[in-house]
């Protein structure tokens, strides 16, 4: 009974190794996609908030440069309404008077004057930095589309196989009592290739491909207790020659070839 028991965790630990292998392959196919695709939504916001803050200011800058043109008109209207008065003073103190207000109206059009010539450049900078972000995020805008297309046909190629694979997940994860889930869960994590129980393969961990002393692989193929290596902490399942042939598991890169595993593996 307890020797079954083992043996049935050990299986079943297995099994569970087996579907998240082949996500972890799925999940290599994306590569640096996804967080290629979410920095560039990232920037691209950050780019178009930036544009924004200038637009606004492009805009208050213009309003500012239409009010003190209007404040010339303004100035100039009084500049010739004195004028007139001019012509039909009663003393020289008047005229005077109406010479010094026009002096000072003058005055007030020069400085509008300045203000305009200041503020047109610094609309002119504004735009040029705004005309920058828009060659910007136009090309991380088109960056963006090719990437977010590429791996929608990615996700698409394998949504099947995946969903498959998740559901059957969820299966075979209930059948592990959650202790044993989750110290496979901690190794998973902790290991580079994602494997957290392994056969022993030429005398040698699966996993970390350490020396597995002979005492210790008699153990092993007992199947009585659950044995981990000494060297990597990785679950050690079974050894190599226990195997059938077709439960052997090969890492293979090429799309193509996986491809064609996968077919296989749902024609059967
Ligand atoms: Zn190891």
């Amino acid at each position: 009974m307890e020797n079954n028991t083992v043996a049935k965790k050990l299986d079943g630990l297995l099994k569970l190794q087996e579907i998240d292998s082949k996500l972890d392959e799925i999940r290599k196919i994306r590569g640096d996609l996804p967080e290629e695709v979410q920095d560039l939504e990232d920037e691209i916001e950050g780019y178009k908030t930036r544009a924004g803050k200038f637009q606004k200011e492009l805009t208050e800058l213009k309003a500012f440069i239409k009010n003190e043109e209007e404040a010339i008109k303004e100035h100039q209207k009084i500049i010739k309404k004195y004028e007139e008065q001019q012509l039909d003073v009663r003393n020289n103190r008047e005229y005077e008077a109406l010479v010094r207000e026009v002096e000072n109206k003058e005055l007030d059009i020069k400085l509008s004057q300045k203000s305009i010539r200041e503020t047109v450049i610094k609309v002119e900078r504004k735009e040029a930095q705004i005309e920058e972000i828009q060659v910007v995020l136009k090309d991380r805008e088109e960056d963006l589309e090719s990437k977010r297309a590429e791996l929608d046909k990615i996700i698409a190629e394998n949504e099947d196989v995946e969903n498959k694979l998740r559901k059957e997940r969820e299966k075979r994860k209930k059948g592990v009592e959650e202790r044993l889930y989750k110290a496979y869960n901690k190794l998973r994590l902790n290991a580079r290739n994602g494997l957290a129980i392994v056969h022993v393969k030429r005398d040698a961990c699966g996993g970390c491909f350490n020396i597995v002393p002979p005492q210790r692989q008699v153990d092993i193929k007992e199947r009585k207790k659950i044995v981990i290596c000494e060297h990597c902490g990785r679950i050690l399942a079974d050894v190599e020659e226990h195997i059938k042939p077709e439960k052997k598991r090969t890492v293979r890169k090429k799309r193509t070839t996986r491809k064609k595993k996968e077919e296989e593996e749902t024609a059967n």
